[in-house]
């Protein structure tokens, strides 16, 4: 089968894989109908992550093609959506929410949906099928259920966002917009989206933004104390994963408020002292998508919400390379594969 390896930073082909297969009763094989490129994706790419001959991507909608002969839940034929974890969902950790560190948990990377098949591990726990045919814009936003539309939605949980609350979102990516979008549906009374780019300012405005944040580091703190009383916000999206976002996060936090961070952490350093008089809550990792899964799909599927629109350029799975380096670029925000 076709798929993405990424062979070293920057070296992104599509080439042949090993067909996936079934290898474990609990397993599924799907056809893979769309997959995407992420913002993580681009860490190995920029050198910031070793890779070597990686298979990649962790996204995916598909066809269940083959089932393991202890799969119940789904079955050949079903159009299915899963996390870029798989799990069981029976665990204690799964039961309290936290699929996304399932005990039996398997990185979808690992396998890598940026291909033509891809093998589903507990696929009873990860798998959810979609009801009805989605139009081609439900098919894009199930995509973005996968990932950035669930990151985001357990970002803003975590940072308790809903009524009577003021939200900032600190990165204007795929996730970033996705956790406005979330903040909107809880409810939350104000959104302040961090972002110097025209075009994802509009879609952040699209998503539910009512203030545009420009400024960085202590002048983007500052700037947000303006604008909430000098307060702070009640919850904060970090949807970035760097140093300098993780400050801001905490920085334009309001004392008792609540920070959910979901960017993959990189050499982000916290300094006691200056968190221990911060007061506030952390609350974030690998998002649990599953968790959310059903309740997003039928957002989704019922026309309440088109996260879709994140995706700004559609390609082959052939050209995926070009996506990778579009992204990188930040000529695109977010890449969806068709195959
Ligand atoms: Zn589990």
């Amino acid at each position: 089968m076709r798929g993405v390896v990424m062979h070293a930073p920057g070296d992104v082909r599509v080439e042949d894989r090993p067909d996936a297969r079934i290898e474990e009763p609990t397993d599924a094989v799907i056809r893979v109908t769309q997959a995407c490129i992420c913002g993580s994706d681009l860490w190995p790419y920029r050198g910031l992550e070793p890779v070597k001959d990686a298979p990649m991507g962790h996204e995916y909608v598909g066809v269940v093609e083959q089932i393991g002969d202890a799969v119940t839940q789904v079955k050949v034929g079903d159009l299915v959506v899963g996390s870029f974890v798989a799990s069981d969902n029976t665990c204690p950790i799964c039961r309290a929410g936290y699929q996304s560190r399932c005990v039996h948990q398997v990185m979808m990377g690992v396998i890598g949906t940026q291909a033509e098949h891809a093998r589903i591990p507990l696929a009873d726990g990860t798998l959810v099928p979609v009801p009805g045919t989605p139009t081609e814009a439900q098919a894009r936003s199930l995509l973005a259920a996968s990932d950035v539309l669930g990151t985001g939605w357990f970002a803003a949980v975590a940072a308790e966002a809903g009524p009577g609350k003021t939200v900032a979102v600190v990165g204007d990516g795929a996730v970033g917009l996705c956790g406005i979008l979330a903040a909107k549906q809880l409810g939350a009374d104000r959104i302040i989206a961090m972002s110097r780019h025209a075009d994802r300012q509009a879609l952040a405005r699209t998503f539910g933004a009512t203030d545009i944040v420009e400024e960085r580091g202590e002048a983007g703190i500052a700037r947000v104390k303006e604008l909430t009383d000098g307060l702070g916000a009640h919850s904060t999206v970090e949807a970035v994963g760097n140093q300098l976002s993780m400050d801001q996060a905490i920085g334009v936090t309001r004392p008792g408020g609540h920070v959910g961070f979901v960017g993959v952490s990189h050499d982000v350093q916290l300094q006691g002292e200056n968190l221990f008089f911060s007061s506030v809550h952390l609350h974030g990792g690998p998002a649990p998508v599953r968790r959310f899964l059903p309740d997003l799909i039928d957002l989704i599927m019922t026309d309440k919400i088109d996260p879709g629109v994140v995706f700004d350029l559609t390609l082959p799975l052939d050209r995926a390379a070009e996506g990778y380096r579009a992204m990188d670029e930040r000529r695109a925000t977010k890449v969806l594969l068709t195959i």
